[in-house]
């Protein structure tokens, strides 16, 4: 335990000498760890270091936060639902949070989608969403379709199941090739999110569609791939897609687990092209930021077709299933969006990044720079080491963290003006500097 009369910056230094010794962060050696910053508390837009420092938000923690951190009506429902119950199984009980959940993403939701099923974390709603489509189509009498069509580029999670359709090569999970189900790829979409559509993008995912018969779903990011590649493609790629899965008899899997609520300036990206998924994934925006909580959302057709099935019920389960906390900051979350103008609030900021981050296009290494609603990307012609570019971020009192040769943010949907300058100009100086 550290000593009460460390300074600050000796109090940092302690957490994070303990934190090496012992403790795994995503995507981490302990042989070459990568710059890492003890966080005291965070408030608002800002994140105050333990030695003192503050910094500007540009991560959103992942994209989850969306009105800030230390919200007092999120902190508020926290509280309130401690006091009610913190947790009860939900085999056999049920209770108001996961019911009034469930309801508002089905009222929410694209057209269609009326089952919804809670579990823990994005990668868990993955493996659901796909456990779905398998027992669909075994009730149906057609248990050879039982492979997944997925995009190249795309990002799902970390499981086995959703590794099997993250991208085979950038995925980063070819060392686990051999334990892995072989899925089928189709080349991501090139044409940009505002730009003319090429229909020859859509020629890898028909062919893939018309010559293999064991395609259970087609599963993809609609609208912006994110951690694969951020990249913001054409919306009628995703309705041709649609097109086509009906037409070859194969479910159509939207993982919104990036973009929901908001995020791309439509309530869910499958909204940019007006299409509803059969099945549809839900994570990391869902309580703000809070608590860990993804949601699978199904429709009729899907969850007639699993109960009327052999096993006669959807073989999942989860421990802390439907976890009453987690849902009562969800809700209280979702109202507050929703009594926001949040259209017009994703519009300034999509507007402000562009302002902000287009002058980086100028300089030497930024091979584009791309903005949908409040996501902003610079992308670089090579990986600059994170023990470099890092810290000159942390410098500049930004929080910001690059993924390979993307350096992106989407920052909380409070960041107000200023606060993206601040993000943007920083990520130019230091994007400027390398
Ligand atoms: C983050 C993410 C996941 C995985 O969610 P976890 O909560 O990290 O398991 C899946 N799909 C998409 C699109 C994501 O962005």
């Amino acid at each position: 335990m550290s000593s009460p009369n460390l300074t600050p910056a000796e109090h940092a230094r302690n957490i994070l000498e303990r934190d090496r010794a012992h403790v795994w962060h995503p995507y981490s050696s302990f042989l070459a760890p990568s710059p890492t910053y003890p966080v005291a508390s965070a408030n608002g837009v800002r994140l105050t270091l333990t030695d003192g420092r503050t910094l500007i938000d540009g991560m959103s923690s992942w994209w989850s936060v969306l009105h800030g951190y230390n919200h007092p009506t999120l902190n508020q429902a926290l509280l309130d639902q401690s006091q009610a119950m913190s947790h009860v199984m939900f085999g056999g009980l049920t209770h108001e949070p996961a019911v009034t959940l469930s309801q508002k993403l089905v009222q929410l939701s694209p057209e269609g989608l009326n089952k919804v099923f809670l579990s823990d974390s994005g990668s868990v709603s993955v493996e659901v969403a796909m456990k779905m489509a398998l027992q669909y189509w075994h009730s149906q009498g057609r248990p050879e379709k039982n492979r997944f069509l997925a995009l190249k580029n795309g990002y799902h999670g970390d499981t086995f199941g959703a590794m099997s359709v993250c991208d085979p090569v950038t995925g980063m999970h070819h060392l686990f090739a051999q334990n892995i189900t072989q899925q089928y790829f189709a080349e991501r979409p090139q044409s940009r999110f505002s730009a003319a559509f090429d229909p020859k993008d859509l020629d890898s995912i028909r062919h893939l569609l018309a010559t293999k018969t064991d395609i259970a779903a087609v599963i993809l990011e609609p609208v912006v791939q994110g951690a694969g590649g951020m990249w913001m493609y054409s919306p009628t790629y995703v309705r041709e897609v649609r097109v086509l899965c009906d037409q070859y008899d194969v479910l159509l899997i939207a993982d919104e687990i990036a973009t929901g609520l908001g995020r791309t300036g439509k309530l869910f990206a499958c909204e940019h092209a007006n299409i509803s998924p059969d099945i549809m994934c839900l994570g990391k925006t869902l309580t703000g930021g809070y608590m860990t909580l993804a949601a699978t959302l199904c429709n009729d057709k899907v969850s007639d077709g699993i109960c009327q099935g052999d096993a006669g019920v959807f073989m999942h389960g989860p421990t802390f299933m439907g976890n009453p906390l987690a849902c009562a900051v969800a809700n209280a979350s979702i109202d507050l969006l929703l009594a926001s103008d949040w259209q017009s609030n994703i519009a300034r900021i999509d507007q402000q990044l562009k302002q902000g981050l287009e002058p980086c296009r100028e300089l030497e290494h930024v091979v584009d720079v791309r903005v949908l609603g409040a996501i902003g990307v610079v992308e670089l012609d090579y990986a600059p080491a994170m023990a470099e570019i890092q810290p000159a971020l942390v410098d500049e009192g930004i929080w910001v963290r690059p993924f390979g040769k993307l350096v992106y943010i989407m920052p909380p949907y409070v960041a107000t003006n200023q606060d993206l300058h601040a993000l943007t100009g920083g990520i130019f100086r230091v994007v400027g500097a390398l």
